[in-house]
């Protein structure tokens, strides 16, 4: 019965939100376990929350909280890490913001402090969420715990020589301004409280905190020794001198640790800031540039400038062990993990759960849970980036095969039709002659074989044209890409020009005669050869097309203009339509079908270029497109 209202309440569609801490502490593991087996029971959200704080961490409770972290996160744990040394206060504000019904610690998060007893950590931490349930898991261990801290703590502290000298110059500064003090006869309080702010002073300026003991003490000997009765004697007459000392070291000491905390709390803050500062920048920069390899540049740089050390980053496997591993398992490998632990770098994949589209080296061996956490951060943006990309790529193949399966079903309907006229002409024609030839003067005979032999090659031009567009069928481009000589090509492209080129001024301006690009070379010819035959169909005779060819940046751009009719800007987008006709006055009067652009623009596309429309100056229209060159291939 107990079993059932537990799960009843538990299938509550993820109400409960049970949060555990994590800490270095051995009796840690016990606590996660017991956590997630209450997450299972009431299907709950289960985060664990590791508090990062100012204190540096011994090799062997980093080594704990890694195991502890792991074990977390292999229990179905979220994993969150804080910043801040109050650690009870920090959970309290996690656990409301993230709206954590239940809070599940150990005993371990009590520390005893060298100068004064907290409370309680757990009395704290119910203060401070009155309206959250919080499970204690008691713990054995932790007395064996308690006691290796209590060694770990009165370990000798670092004093660097420089902090050193630091104190002695500020002592000595303050002597010399309090001996003045003397000599004007001022008030010997005004003097204690100059040695209290030297004490302040010293804290602010020096990094450990033996020296704010030390000066503390030393300032009570300095003032006593200088500036009180018996002078240059650290023997006092009267008791409420003794009293006053007392009061004065006193003050200075809880004076002093105040400073220190205040100088940790704004270095960490302003650390935390400059980190959130970076990853915010990477997130901006990653929405500016959207390529692939732009995006391996800021997320490198950003993490360089994240931890300080060097970064490489790889899209693809290579002769790194690690690296490949990474990209096999869409795992982290390399120190701090399990996976060849023995490396001195860290391995990151830059994934989704499908793919791993690159691996960062991180050359450093000490990663602090909150690097980490931000790492974990910039990755993921990171990784939505590339996922971008790759997804805005597979959009344009998609929109390619699309057009194509537009292009099969209009095809069948168009054709019949405009087939038929050349086809009526030809075979009327045949029959005339056939039928009364004799009766036919010589020059009617050249005209209608001249119309025969112009009909015909309109239509050998669009079952050419047909058959290439049929070359797109089937959901693929069968491109047969080799390298070509561009002005082999164009050369190509005009043999087939037929007798109208004679009407017309036919000119090649290809600036280098070596110019090479992979392509398809059959298609591309059909493309120039289609630009130069509507030239020539849209252009008076006697005018000027030009075909050129011309190296730009990385690409070979090639041009087809004539001195012909233009095309009204309102036409400039449709005609590359399938079947998108202009009404044109056509010299030769026949009806164009409107293939020729439509394949144009799939040939050019199909080899990732662009076809553009310009007006000619004074007249007439300029088509041209781009290769890829070699290199860029
Ligand atoms: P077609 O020439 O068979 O009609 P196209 O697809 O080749 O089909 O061309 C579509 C339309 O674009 C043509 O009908 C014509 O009006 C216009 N056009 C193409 N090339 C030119 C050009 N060089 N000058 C003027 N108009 C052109």
């Amino acid at each position: 019965m107990h079993d059932k209202i537990i799960s009843m309440t538990g299938n509550n569609n993820k109400t409960e939100h049970i949060l555990v801490c994590i800490s270095s502490s051995p009796s840690n593991p016990k606590v996660i376990t017991a956590a997630s087996e209450m997450a299972k029971v009431y299907n709950a959200l289960f985060t664990a929350l590791y508090i990062e704080t100012s204190k540096t961490l011994t090799e062997d409770n980093k080594k704990r909280l890694y195991d502890n972290t792991r074990l977390a996160k292999q229990n179905g744990a979220k994993i969150v890490t804080v910043n801040g040394d109050d650690i009870p206060f920090q959970v309290s504000q996690y656990a409301k913001a993230s709206r954590a019904t239940k809070i599940i610690i150990g005993r371990s998060g009590y520390k005893p402090s060298r100068f004064f007893t907290p409370p309680n950590f757990i009395d704290k931490l119910i203060g401070l969420t009155p309206d959250i349930e919080i499970y204690v898991i008691p713990d054995k261990a932790q007395k064996l715990y308690i006691g290796q801290k209590h060694n770990e703590q009165f370990k000798l502290p670092k004093m660097s020589l420089k902090d050193a000298l630091k104190s002695i110059t500020v002592l000595i500064a303050v002597t010399l301004i309090s001996s003045i003090f003397r000599m004007l006869n001022i008030d010997e309080a005004n003097i204690i409280m100059i040695y209290i702010l030297a004490v302040v002073l010293i804290a602010y300026i020096t990094d450990s905190k033996i020296f704010s003991i030390v000066s503390s003490l030393l300032s009570v000997m300095i003032f006593n020794f200088f500036f009180i009765i018996p002078y240059h004697s650290l023997e006092v007459y009267g008791s409420e001198y003794s009293v006053t000392f007392v009061i004065m070291f006193l003050v200075a000491l809880f004076a002093s640790i105040i400073a220190k905390k205040f100088k940790e709390q704004a270095e960490l803050s302003s650390l935390k800031a400059y980190r959130t500062e970076v990853m915010l920048e990477m997130s901006q920069k990653l929405q500016q540039f959207g390529m692939k390899n732009e995006i391996n540049e800021v997320t490198r740089e950003q993490l360089k400038k994240l931890l300080n050390c060097n970064v490489d980053l790889f899209t693809n496997k290579n002769d790194d062990e690690i690296v490949n591993w990474v990209f096999d398992n869409n795992q982290q490998a390399g120190n701090t993990t399990e996976n060849f632990s023995q490396s001195v770098n860290f391995y990151l994949p830059i994934s989704n759960v499908n793919k791993v589209f690159a691996v960062v080296k991180i050359e450093k061996n000490e990663i602090s849970e909150f690097e980490k956490s931000l790492l974990i951060a910039m990755l993921r943006e990171s990784a939505l980036a590339y996922e971008k990309d790759a997804i805005s790529q597979l959009k344009n193949e998609l929109m390619i095969k699309n057009n194509q399966e537009e292009l099969r079903s209009t095809l069948l309907r168009a054709i019949s039709h405009d087939l038929r006229t050349p086809l009526t002409g030809i075979s009327g024609y045949a029959e005339l002659l056939l039928k009364n030839s004799s009766k036919i003067t010589d020059n009617k005979k050249q005209e209608i074989y001249t119309d025969i032999y112009d009909d015909s090659i309109w239509l050998l031009n669009l079952v050419e044209n047909l058959l290439s567009i049929t070359r797109f069928d089937r959901n693929e481009i069968t491109l047969k890409k080799e390298s070509e000589s561009v002005s082999d090509v164009i050369s190509e492209a005009l043999s087939h020009l037929g007798r109208k080129k004679d009407d017309f001024i036919i000119k090649t301006k290809i600036e280098d005669e070596t110019l090479c690009a992979k392509m398809d070379g059959k298609l591309i010819s059909q493309v120039i050869f289609n630009l130069v035959d509507n030239a020539m169909k849209y252009s008076p005779c006697n005018t000027t097309v030009t075909v050129g060819a011309k190296a730009v940046t990385d690409y070979i751009e090639i041009s087809v203009e004539d001195e012909g009719n233009g095309i009204k800007d309102e036409d400039k987008e449709k005609i590359f339509d399938m079947f998108y006709t202009v009404n044109n006055s056509i010299t030769d009067g026949r009806r164009g079908l409107g293939l020729g652009l439509a394949l144009c623009k799939a040939v050019v596309e199909a080899h990732g270029g662009e076809i553009e429309i310009k007006d000619n100056s004074p007249k007439g229209t300029i088509f041209s497109f781009k290769l890829k060159g070699e290199a860029n291939e």
